[in-house]
Order: C-alpha cells, then structure tokens, then sequence
C-alpha cells in the first residue's frame, strides 16, 4: 500500500510516497517519546504561542493549503479554503482555552477518613491519530491542537489518499516552531499501525473513520488497554416540524446534505418532513439544486464537485440502485454530472421503507432520504431507529416543541433550525456506532489527561492548590 494524491476531477496521479519502513518508523516512536519528556513541561503560554504561529500559518497559506486539498479530495476551492479558516480557529481556541479547562480545582469533602482532594489533569503521553481524507486539514487540527495543548505528543496516521495534506500540516507545525518530535506525519500500513497500537509509548488512540474500521482500532486498542476515542459515521436525521419555517429548512437540507457532495459525517442524511410541508420541501430542493453547475472543483464557478473517487461514486451509485430494488423511489436533481467519472448526481430518495437495507447505511455522498410524517411518535422511533447517533437537527419555530424533540434524539450533536457543524468549542462525537469519547471542548481536551486527585485529613487542601496554581 502506498500514499497517493489522486485528482479526482482529472485521475491524474500527482504524488506518491512510499511507506515508513520498520526502523524508520521505529525512530519516529523514539523521537515522539523524547520530545513528550520535554513537551510535558513547556508552559501553556509557550504551547500557545506556538499554536497561535501555526495558525497564522495556515491562514496565511489558504490559497496553496486549499488547491492541495481540492486535489486530493475533490471539493470545491472555496469549501477547503473554508476548512483552513475552521483549522486555525480550532488552534486559536485551545491556545486562548486550554490552561482554563486543565486547571486544578478544589474538591470539598466531608468524609473524615479521605479529606479533601485537589484534582489535576497531567498529559499522558504520545497520542496515535488515525484520521480520514474528506477534511484532511481539519481532521489534523482537531485532535492535535487539543491534545498538543494539554502537553501531549502527536503520531498522525492521515488516510493513504491525502498525503500532501499531512506532509503540509507537518511542515507547518514544524515552521511554527513546535518541537521536533511533537507531531510526526506517518507513512504506514495497517500491519504497522496494530504495531504502533501495541507499543507500550502509545498512550492512547483517536480514531476518525468508518464504523468497521473503527472497530477494528477499537479492538487493537483494547486488547493493549489504551484508551480510544472513535469517531465514526452517521446517518443524521433532520426533523421538520409542520410550523417550520420552509426557507430555512431548505437552506439548512442543502448545507447540511451537500456541502463537500454529501460526504460528511455529521450530515442530515435522513429528513423527516412533516406532510404538510412535504411537497414543498420536495419542490424547494430542485429547484435550488437546478443553479448548481458541476465541473472543476479547483474553478471557483463550480458549485458541485465530484466525490473523493471514482470507486466512492460506484459504491454510493450501487447504495442507490440497492434502495431501489428493495422498494424505494430515486429522483435525480441537479446538475447533469459526466458519466463514468467521480461525479454522483444529486439523488432524493422516496418511499425507502424500514426494511430497506438502505435504511439503516450511511450514504456517503449527494442523497437525501426524505419521509413523509404526519404521527410524531412514530416519526421519532423512525428518526432514532438507526445503529448511528452522531447528529441530528430539528426545525420548528416553536423553541420549546423543537427542545423537547431534541432531547429525545439519540444523537451527540443537535442543531435548532440550521444544518449540524463542527465548531471548535463545541464538543464533537456521537454515540450508539457513531462512537463514544469527544473530541473538542472542554470534555475533548481532558479526553487524553490523568485527572490525579490528592487528597489530606492532615494537609490544608486549598494551601495545595494554591501552591500547584503557582508553581
Ligand atoms: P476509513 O476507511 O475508516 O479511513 C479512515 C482512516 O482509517 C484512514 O487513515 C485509513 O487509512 C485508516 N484505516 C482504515 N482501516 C484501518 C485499519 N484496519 N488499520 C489502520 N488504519 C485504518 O474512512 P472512510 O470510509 O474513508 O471515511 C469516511 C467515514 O469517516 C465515514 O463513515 C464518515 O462518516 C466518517 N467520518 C467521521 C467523522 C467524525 O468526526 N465522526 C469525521 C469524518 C469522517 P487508509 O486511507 O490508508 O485506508
């Protein structure tokens, strides 16, 4: 297996880098332990420093960082260029954040026999990254700017398909001035990274991918008692409310379905429409889908770009044609898209029954589901009848129906009248096969720490944390 940067528009094959071998990789672990000694240590101010430079790089360097993107992944110039902007706020997020959400705090204990406790958050130690292509900045950042803040070290495994990206963002932590040794690129295969999960340096694992890979990690993970984090697919519902107000709805359908053409993971893929609403719903996607125009991602008058390859547009087609055999009806909207290629035309899907296999998949890529509901209790079992739990959202003008609806989704993330996204103080990550841990946030940061407690009958606890607040 090596790493390749295909263009999917074009298919034209513009890097290729061989894999780590053994020893080479072996060296990377041995560096990455070094460095955590001396990273442990460095002040949150100096980690933050380096963190704000890194994403100044990044926002400096849009333009080269998003053509590398588009690709190796396909989506438009504008929506990469869009993730370099996420990225750098997520490291600006845990430089201003980080010392906050790791201070120690005071715990008030009545028991006489244990006393009061001081709790700290310590670093633990190299962290192994597995991480997917369809936002290859973004999925760099969010782990490392969070766990690099909380003084731990990063290896970065990036899918095989986005090499230049991971390449980019080790040369830009390096020229913002992180250590050497704290975030390393890693070429390797699946052999090497069950190796890597075994190796005593390794701490702990974040996984972001499909769900059977996911279990997988989670499996090699376990077997070595490292904690993981997964974050996996989902197959979000959108739940419209009959008081909904329809131009928001739409808005939120499109950004919330097609941006990046339908692959990602947090994405209404299921919309339950109320039927009153329903034809308008349907009448409100095409025509806004019939002004997209495919073509080139990398032209900034391409509005609808191709998928990350032509075998991820063959498996969403052959998604589709098993819908369809098992009962459902397939509408295609949007801009005609060439044939053979990486391109998918927007596809609605209807009448797609509970027993439809199709039902219970993630489709990555440009298709709505849309049901039609007029019980909202069934409505709601339909919604959660699904193994993912990622996001979900819920339209209503109405605050308290939409709430008391939200609370009963079973999802990690709820949006009120817009489509889900990842913001960076807003804790990420789902539950049931979407995966468990988060990432982000104040949850997210501490994910990877030792939370000590220390704790005195004899010792004033607030003097200890006073001492341990000024060191
Ligand atoms: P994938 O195949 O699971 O790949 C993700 C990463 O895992 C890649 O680096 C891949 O390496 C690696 N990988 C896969 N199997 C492995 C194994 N046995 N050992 C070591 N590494 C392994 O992901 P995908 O299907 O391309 O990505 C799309 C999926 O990711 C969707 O389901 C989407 O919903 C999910 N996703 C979730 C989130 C989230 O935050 N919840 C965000 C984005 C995407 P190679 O490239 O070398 O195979």
């Amino acid at each position: 297996m090596s790493y390749q940067s295909i263009n999917p528009y074009t298919s034209e094959l513009a890097a290729e880098y061989g894999n780590l071998t053994d020893i080479e990789l072996e060296e990377k672990l041995r560096k990455a332990h070094a460095a955590f000694k001396n990273w442990r240590n460095t002040p949150f101010s100096e980690r933050a420093e380096i963190m704000r430079r890194a994403a100044a790089l990044l926002r400096e360097r849009r333009e080269e960082l998003g053509r590398i993107n588009t690709t190796e992944t396909g989506k438009l110039i504008s929506v990469s260029i869009g993730e370099n902007y996420l990225a750098a706020g997520i490291m600006d997020y845990y430089a201003d954040h980080a010392e906050e959400y790791l201070q120690p705090h005071y715990l008030e204990n009545p028991d006489p026999i244990i006393g009061s406790a001081v709790g700290i958050y310590q670093p633990l130690g190299i962290i192994y990254a597995v991480e997917p292509w369809n936002v290859p900045i973004y999925q760099a950042a969010r782990p490392s700017a969070t766990q690099l803040m909380a003084g731990n070290v990063i290896l970065l495994k990036h899918a095989s398909s986005c090499p230049q990206c991971a390449l980019a963002m080790e040369q830009l932590f390096l020229e913002a001035g992180l250590p050497e040794g704290c975030f390393q690129n890693l070429f390797i295969d699946y052999a090497q990274s069950a190796h890597l999960i075994a190796d005593s340096r390794i701490v702990g694992v974040t996984f972001t991918g499909n769900s059977a890979a996911g279990r997988i990690i989670a499996a090699q993970a376990g077997q070595y008692l490292k904690k993981s984090i997964l974050e996996l697919g989902g197959s979000d519902p959108m739940i419209v409310l009959p008081d909904a107000d329809i131009n928001k709805v739409i808005q939120g359908a499109i950004i919330g379905r097609l941006a990046i053409s339908g692959q990602v993971c947090e994405s209404d893929k299921r919309m339950f429409i109320h039927e009153s609403l329903y034809t308008d719903f349907l009448n409100g996607i095409r025509n806004t889908t019939a002004f997209l125009k495919a073509g080139d991602p990398l032209d900034p008058k391409t509005t609808f770009a191709p998928l990350c390859s032509r075998a991820a547009a063959e498996e969403v087609r052959a998604q589709i044609a098993k819908a369809v055999k098992h009962g459902a009806a397939a509408e295609e909207i949007g801009p005609e898209v060439p044939a053979n290629s990486a391109f998918v035309r927007i596809t609605v899907l209807t009448d797609v029954t509970e027993d439809n296999p199709i039902f219970r998949e993630e489709i990555f890529g440009p298709v709505l589901m849309v049901f039609q509901w007029h019980n909202e209790e069934e409505m709601l079992r339909l919604a959660n009848a699904t193994p993912y739990g990622l996001g979900a959202s819920v339209y209503s003008e109405d605050p308290r129906a939409a709430t008391r609806l939200a609370s009963r989704l079973e999802a990690g993330m709820i949006s009120l009248n817009q489509a889900t996204m990842s913001s960076p103080a807003v804790p990420f990550g789902g539950i049931k096969e979407s995966g468990y841990g988060r990432e982000l946030g104040q949850e997210g940061i501490r994910e990877f720490t030792n939370l000590k407690y220390i704790n005195s009958t004899t010792v004033d606890m607030r003097t200890v944390l006073t001492m341990l607040q000024t060191p």
